[in-house]
């Protein structure tokens, strides 16, 4: 991936249902929105197959109801994801297209193109999006593009991120940088505020899109973005409302008509069309039509829904969103009441029923909703693609800083995890910290690397190893330095280094990693939080164990000098070399599992040991 590039640069924001294109233009001074073909401001993340063509957004989105098998969406939710992953097993049951497990349990979306069976991966599919992206950029700029800073869910992990990238390396993009979407909708809203600004304004930022949920804290003082927090759910969105829509339908056909559509994949994807419809229309009306002629063999459907029976079905749903409001202040600890704005993006945000709960949650305030939210992610995209590109003139001056979404440091002795980068640290960043061998001529050391919330390393998320080989003989405690750098667009590297040889290796967090999805960094910060308690008695077991280990080893090397021996009188020679026998068996014995009290009791022992003895004969 190229750094800074020479030459016209776009923002694309490639959504889970819509995507959207934007540019900077420098002699107007603001943002266009890049409309498409049929002149419409978003384009449908959808790719169809059929016996004669492929077709990508609007014209692939056209014909689902009559190629559904073949017509393919979501591959946002598929990307840098397992097979296995239970989140994809769920998703499967409701796409009317095939998946498969392919090499190294990646997914493998299997369809028929012109009259031959044919495997894409999600990267491949989102590529396609990507390239329609390009496509119609370039002929409404009359240009070529080349580079593209392109959005993702602020809690894509690594994995995402980079198979993100990929995606427009085949689209034949140069993706000069992946920002976080609500990051970029801050910058475009920023950018509409910034003179009103006074001091550091605290903005909350609510995107519900079609697939996902996102939100974030950021602060914006003179040029300067900051992410204070993050929280959120790649699984929930607009879809997940049409869902509810279409069971609550499907349940109401069986008993009205007695007819089970649940297995027919054109009839539900037809009356899907007509839920999201409905769904858009009772953001404006307080009851909306369902017609789908020829919905099943001849049987036209005509319904109507209520707003009121809609907020119903999907109010845990909305009820899930306030949730991770919640969550998202606590975390970053800030008070509701600190936040300056709330904005509203994300086409979903326009649902009343959500804006309501969340006016009421903080306490009345109004929300935001100046910028479009369809166009929001995609408009600061555009103004960070052109604060990267070399010779772009009038751009806003601004500086933007990201965070890390959870703790990543290493395995040390104890079972300890060594944080190097806390959680909600700024990046790009990077940070060397020394450590010490722990045994005497140890000629390597293994390098795992977690990221998670919890004391204990086998508790947290191993995202993968290295070894450190070549150490020249010395005695325990020989300094080594490891070094942690994220890069702009989230992606981490991991080096060690022996100083006096020189020796060194390194490791990127690559693809095949299993890194964490949303759900399981929202399920392991919470579980941090109430293992907190046994967390800490852990950490003072491990820092005791530790220590006893120093002292010990410190008193059995000082056993082994002549001076020592002859200072020390039999007596006391035993009651040390039982100390040591003890320490021993408390360290590496049946005796592992006592209290915490115990192991303190034989610290002080040894503690004073060492005081009255050891240090004296030094
Ligand atoms: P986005 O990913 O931000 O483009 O959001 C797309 C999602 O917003 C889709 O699920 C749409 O159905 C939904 N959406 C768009 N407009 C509305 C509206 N007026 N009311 C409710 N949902 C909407």
């Amino acid at each position: 991936m190229a750094k800074e590039d020479q030459g016209l640069a776009i923002g694309i924001d490639l959504g889970t249902t819509y995507s959207c294109a934007a540019v900077w233009r420098e002699h107007h001074r603001r943002v266009d929105i890049i409309h498409n073909d049929q002149g419409h401001n978003t384009t449908p993340s959808f790719v169809a197959f059929t016996d004669h063509e492929r077709l990508i957004g609007n014209a692939a989105k056209n014909q689902a109801a009559t190629n559904p098998q073949n017509t393919i969406f979501d591959a946002k939710r598929l990307i840098g994801r397992k097979y296995s992953d239970p989140v994809v097993q769920k998703d499967m049951m409701l796409w009317p297209f095939k998946v498969v497990a392919g090499a190294n349990d990646k997914p493998m979306i299997t369809l028929n193109y012109k009259g031959k069976e044919k495997q894409f991966c999600a990267e491949e599919i989102s590529s396609m999006v990507l390239v329609k992206m390009r496509e119609i950029a370039e002929s409404y700029l009359e240009t070529r593009v080349k580079n593209a800073v392109v959005t993702v869910p602020a809690y894509f992990n690594d994995s995402q991120r980079k198979s993100t990238i990929d995606a427009g390396t085949i689209a034949g993009l140069n993706i000069i940088r992946i920002i976080n979407e609500p990051t970029a909708a801050a910058i475009a809203y920023g950018l509409d505020r910034r003179n009103n600004c006074v001091g550091e304004r605290n903005v909350f930022i609510f995107d519900l899109g079609g697939g996902t949920f996102d939100v974030s804290i950021l602060t914006i003082k003179g040029k300067m973005f900051q992410v204070k927090g993050t929280a959120g759910n790649t699984h929930l969105g607009g879809e997940d409302i049409d869902n509810r829509m279409v069971n609550y339908f499907v349940e109401k056909i069986k008993k009205e008509k007695k007819l089970d559509i649940s297995g027919n994949p054109r009839a539900l994807r037809r009356l899907r069309s007509a839920c999201e419809r409905a769904k858009r229309t009772l953001s404006h009306a307080v009851s909306a039509t369902i017609e789908v002629d020829g919905l099943s063999n001849d049987n036209d459907f005509f319904s109507s829904i209520t707003r009121a029976r809609f907020e119903e079905i999907n109010m845990e749903l909305f009820n899930q969103c306030m949730e991770t409001v919640d969550r998202c202040l606590a975390d970053a600890k800030m008070e509701k009441r600190s936040m300056h704005d709330v904005v509203l993006v994300g086409g979903s945000s326009r649902i009343p029923k959500v804006q309501e709960l969340l006016q009421d949650f903080f306490e009345g305030k109004d929300l935001c909703k100046s910028i479009n939210p369809d166009e929001a992610v995609a408009h600061g995209a555009a103004v960070q693609a052109a604060l990267l590109s070399v010779g772009i003139k009038n751009v806003p001056d601004m500086v933007l800083l990201d965070v890390t979404p959870l703790s990543l440091g290493i395995h040390v002795m104890g079972d300890m995890m060594s944080v190097m980068i806390p959680r909600n640290t700024t990046i790009p960043v990077k940070r060397t910290q020394q450590y010490l061998t722990s045994v005497d001529n140890q000629s390597s050391v293994k390098i795992k690397v977690y990221e998670g919330e919890r004391t204990r390393s086998r508790e947290n998320n191993l995202l993968g190893s290295f070894k450190l080989s070549g150490f020249p003989r010395a005695p325990r405690n020989h300094p080594f330095d490891v070094c942690f750098a994220i890069d702009e667009n989230g992606i981490l590297s991991v080096s060690a280094k022996e100083e006096t040889t020189g020796i060194s290796n390194k490791m990127i967090i690559t693809n095949d990693v299993d890194r964490l999805s949303a759900e399981e960094i929202y399920k392991m910060i919470q579980e941090a939080e109430e293992y907190k308690a046994e967390d800490k008695k852990f950490l003072r077991k491990a820092k005791t164990m530790n220590k006893i280990d120093d002292y010990a080893y410190n008193i059995k090397k000082a056993l082994e000098k002549e001076n020592f021996s002859s200072k020390v009188c039999s007596e006391d020679r035993e009651k040390i070399s039982s100390a040591i026998t003890k320490a021993t068996e408390l360290l590496d014995g049946d005796q592992q599992d006592e209290e915490v009290d115990v192991f303190e009791d034989h610290l002080k022992e040894l503690i004073n040991l060492f005081e009255r003895f050891v240090e004296k004969s030094d």
